[in-house]
């Protein structure tokens, strides 16, 4: 948790200057602090620790330098007052909803959201009673008339996984406020260097760090930064129950935050070349990328990102069979299910990662059978397009 914002430097530069404070070697880049636990003064100290009468680390579930330094970062990035770490994006996604709500509660959702969050709450949070309506991104004047007097929150992706849909923020933040609801973010897509949805009204965002944070596929991790008497009941019910994000992780991801902003610049450079290549391909139904024009939220997505991100969705022509063939033909693209990883990946969400959903939610959230999605990584640009220009010829 944290309580300090700064915003006399650009974020970039607290992405990479924050730091956890220096030990008595004077070292340069922040050690691994991995320690389970931390000791104390004196009687007096210890009391003084436990009652929260002092700040200090005395505890790693309860926080460590390491996440500190991570989440103080991530907090700049956001323009956030506070946050928790968490141990992975779905940790950081079901206890922001295990802290914030009671037993029959009610939350509204965007029909297009990731699937283990949408598993959460089809599957876990029925257990409380907790029950939830979806909207449909492109309808979202449909929410007034989803809200009941049990609803509490408003939540979306934008842009979303994987048909890289816009969600317009300020019309949330409208919504939400006037209805008096939280407005939950899951800002994973678009990452902090892009887009920043507490700036148009949200309460909290949510990060999968495995993402564009880490950039590099190595580490789990999540945390939810936002308003400060929200964060306190997140960290309240994580430092209990345990989901914390490990110092290692956390040391690894604070490094990576020093390279987000030229890593992100890199991935939406390669992606929008990806992008303007499989537009003019003949063999190619449909390209979706937030900054081509053809887009169908193109002015919101460039009213609310700096650019379009690491996604690009697309139909091969010739439907599943075709889309096997594109795939068996790839030579260099990884076949995984991960994103925002530096090496390019491709993904067949029917088949994987949205196979939980039943055709007509897949219907609903804009996925179809032959739905391509690609993480654009940073390989030399020549070479991703050659190996999907190739694999095309194929399909
Ligand atoms: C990956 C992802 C998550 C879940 O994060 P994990 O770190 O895999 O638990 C949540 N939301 C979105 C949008 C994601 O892409």
């Amino acid at each position: 948790m944290k309580n300090k914002n700064t915003f006399d430097r650009k974020p970039e530069t607290d992405a990479i200057r924050i730091q956890a404070e220096r030990s008595s070697f004077q070292e340069h880049s922040v050690p691994l602090y991995l320690t389970s636990s931390f000791v104390f003064e004196d009687a007096e100290d210890m009391r003084a620790s436990f009652a929260e009468e002092v700040d200090r680390n005395i505890y790693s579930r309860y926080s460590n330098p390491n996440s500190t330094e991570f989440i103080d970062k991530v907090c700049a990035l956001e323009g956030a007052e506070a946050g928790v770490a968490f141990a992975s994006g779905m940790s950081a996604v079901f206890s922001t909803f295990a802290a914030l709500l009671e037993a029959g509660d009610h939350i509204v959702a965007a029909r297009s959201i990731f699937g283990s969050t949408h598993s959460l709450f089809s599957g876990i949070l029925p257990k409380w009673n907790i029950g939830h309506d979806y909207f449909r991104i492109d309808e979202l004047e449909s929410i007034d008339s989803l809200i009941t007097s049990k609803t509490r929150v408003i939540y979306a992706e934008t842009p979303t996984n994987p048909a890289v849909d816009v969600l317009d923020l300020e019309k949330l933040g409208n919504i939400a406020n006037k209805h008096g609801l939280l407005l939950i973010i899951d800002n994973c897509f678009a990452s902090p260097y892009l887009q920043q949805p507490i700036k148009f009204g949200a309460d909290l965002v949510i990060h999968s760090g495995t993402k564009l944070m880490d950039g590099q596929g190595r580490v789990l991790a999540g945390i939810a930064v936002g308003r400060l008497d929200l964060i306190d009941r997140i960290y309240r019910f994580s430092r209990i129950t345990g989901p914390s994000l490990s110092p290692f992780n956390a040391w690894i991801l604070s490094k990576s935050l020093e390279t987000l902003g030229v890593r992100v610049d890199r991935h939406c450079e390669n992606a929008l070349r990806v992008a303007e290549f499989l537009e003019g391909h003949s063999k190619v139904n449909f390209v979706k990328y937030p900054f081509l024009k053809s887009h169908p939220q193109y002015a919101i997505a460039k009213k609310q990102m700096k650019a379009g991100g690491c996604v690009v969705a697309f139909e091969v022509k010739g439907g599943l069979n075709a889309g096997r063939r594109f795939f068996d033909a790839i030579k260099m693209l990884s076949l995984s299910a991960n994103l925002g990883d530096s090496r390019s990946i491709v993904t067949h969400p029917a088949s994987t990662t949205h196979s939980k959903l039943t055709p007509t939610e897949r219907e609903e959230a804009g996925i179809s059978d032959g739905m391509v999605r690609i993480s654009v990584g940073l390989e030399h640009i020549n070479d991703i397009l050659q190996d999907i220009a190739q694999a095309l010829e194929k399909a």
